[in-house]
């Protein structure tokens, strides 16, 4: 049979699933490298006022994790929707690897509770700001390889070969998936060539998809890592180019989607941003302090905690009290919290707007915010980038229109998938008001960036 000439999209697809070896070389070199950066700076002292980023293992680690690494990984899912979970991700290397030798059970029904990824993602960065995870090894040790060894530990007991971890319990694989609707391709199966090539012919014979993505039907990019192996199967499933931010326009969201997008990235890893430079957090300390000191309860605004729980390194001049402590959480909650009202109440308003079954459409809705979402988040990451360059002589006087660049473009991305998702539920006036009122959510969602780069 005549070799059939595919798309160039479809191309790579198939690369990758011919060269799968060589990724899986390519992982554990990942592998190596994180572990080394993870490890290695534990053994060695805190860096001194002369070090480097260039000459100090300690803050070139922390520059890679959180200056390169994590913005970079976050960018990456709205170009390449989640490559870097299928080809790159030293976890999901890991956990596959061992599960291909684990003891293989099912995968239990507590873990398959929709609410993981949103209940984990909130945990991992409220715990992460309380111990400084971006600026200590051993923080850093915890978090992620707290995580890393979690992962291990799912492979060796669930699974045959796959990625439970990642599918269902990895702290940031609700947020990749939302940020991989955004990407401009995905793997997708033509349920015709499905239809009409039998399980065993075709070019693929041999699919397995590792984190558990159902193959028949095959459109979202969610779930899927775009690892490539499924390229081909029953000549159906190709790589395929599409509009970015179609998946949005076209899909549908569920109650947990709303709460990672408002409460989670834009509540949450917000006030995560915020609490260190806003003057709320000093003001409720103080006041805080003021009612304990009155009624004569010392200890939380002298007592510390072990530095993986809290803050703790007084060589540093760098300690926080219980008080600390607590001004964070209500500070990061309360951003929580009224990021949620602010941001949820236009778009429930609009989803009303368009009748009956308000609750399914407001979530629709919600997916519009995240381009916002991701920009925010991967703003509030780079900050970190800036702020270490700039403590290395760097003067980077661009980045403040840089950012004011990527803010505006993030909010028409946003304003035009609002358009786009109100016209699937309305027409002509009605569709315009939902925008309208929709606009306001787009408003909110730009308000602490203004605080944190310009007013603070
Ligand atoms: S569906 Fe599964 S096998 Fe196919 S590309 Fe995605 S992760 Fe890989």
């Amino acid at each position: 049979m005549a070799a059939v000439a595919l798309p160039r999209l479809a191309r790579v697809g198939e690369w990758l699933r011919l060269h799968q070896r060589a990724i899986w070389r390519l992982q554990w070199a990942v592998v190596a490298i994180y572990v080394g950066l993870l490890v290695g700076p534990n053994f060695l002292p805190l860096p001194g006022r002369a070090a480097h980023v260039w000459n100090d293992l300690t803050l070139f680690a922390q520059f890679v994790f959180w200056g390169l690494w994590w913005p970079g990984v976050l960018l990456s899912m709205l170009v390449f929707g989640r490559l870097w979970c299928g080809i790159f991700c030293p976890e999901g290397a890991l956990t596959e690897a061992v599960s291909r030798k684990g003891l293989g059970r099912a995968v239990p029904r507590w873990m398959r509770w929709q609410g993981w990824p949103f209940a984990a993602f909130v945990m991992t960065t409220v715990y992460g700001q309380m111990v400084s995870v971006y600026q200590y090894p051993g923080p850093a040790l915890v978090v992620l390889g707290g995580s890393t060894v979690a992962a291990v530990i799912v492979g060796a007991l669930y699974g045959r070969g796959h990625r439970v971890w990642c599918r269902y319990l990895c702290p940031v694989s609700g947020v990749f998936g939302l940020l991989a609707k955004l990407a401009p391709m995905h793997y997708a199966a033509d349920m015709r060539a499905w239809e009409a090539t039998a399980p065993k012919a075709g070019r693929n014979v041999a699919a397995q998809c590792a984190p558990l993505v159902k193959l028949k039907g095959l459109d979202s990019a969610s779930p899927c890592h775009m690892c490539g192996r499924c390229a081909g199967f029953r000549n159906a499933i190709e790589l395929k180019g599409r509009a970015p931010g179609a998946e949005v326009v076209a899909g549908k969201a569920t109650v947990w989607d709303s709460l990672l997008i408002l409460t989670g990235l834009m509540g949450v890893a917000t006030g995560a941003f915020l609490w260190s430079s806003s003057p709320w957090f000093i003001d409720l300390k103080l006041w805080l302090a003021d009612l304990l000191v009155n009624a004569g309860v010392m200890w939380p605004v002298e007592g510390t905690l072990p530095w993986w729980m809290l803050t703790d390194y007084p060589d540093r001049n760098d300690v926080m009290t219980v008080l600390d402590g607590v001004s964070m959480l209500a500070v990061i909650g309360g951003v929580a919290v009224a990021m949620t009202l602010a941001l949820g109440a236009p778009l429930a308003v609009a989803a009303r707007l368009a009748g009956r079954g308000a609750w399914a459409r407001l979530h629709h809705l919600v997916l519009a915010l995240l381009p916002l979402a991701a920009a925010g988040v991967i703003l509030g990451l780079s900050a970190q980038t800036v702020s270490l360059l700039r403590a290395d002589g760097f003067r980077l006087l661009w980045v403040p229109e840089a950012r004011m660049a990527v803010l505006a473009a993030a909010a028409g991305w946003s304003l035009l998938l609002l358009w786009q998702v109100a016209g699937r539920h309305a027409a002509g006036l009605r569709r315009g008001a939902m925008v309208a009122v929709g606009a306001l959510s787009v408003a909110v969602a730009l308000e602490p960036w203004h605080l944190l780069f310009q007013v603070w």
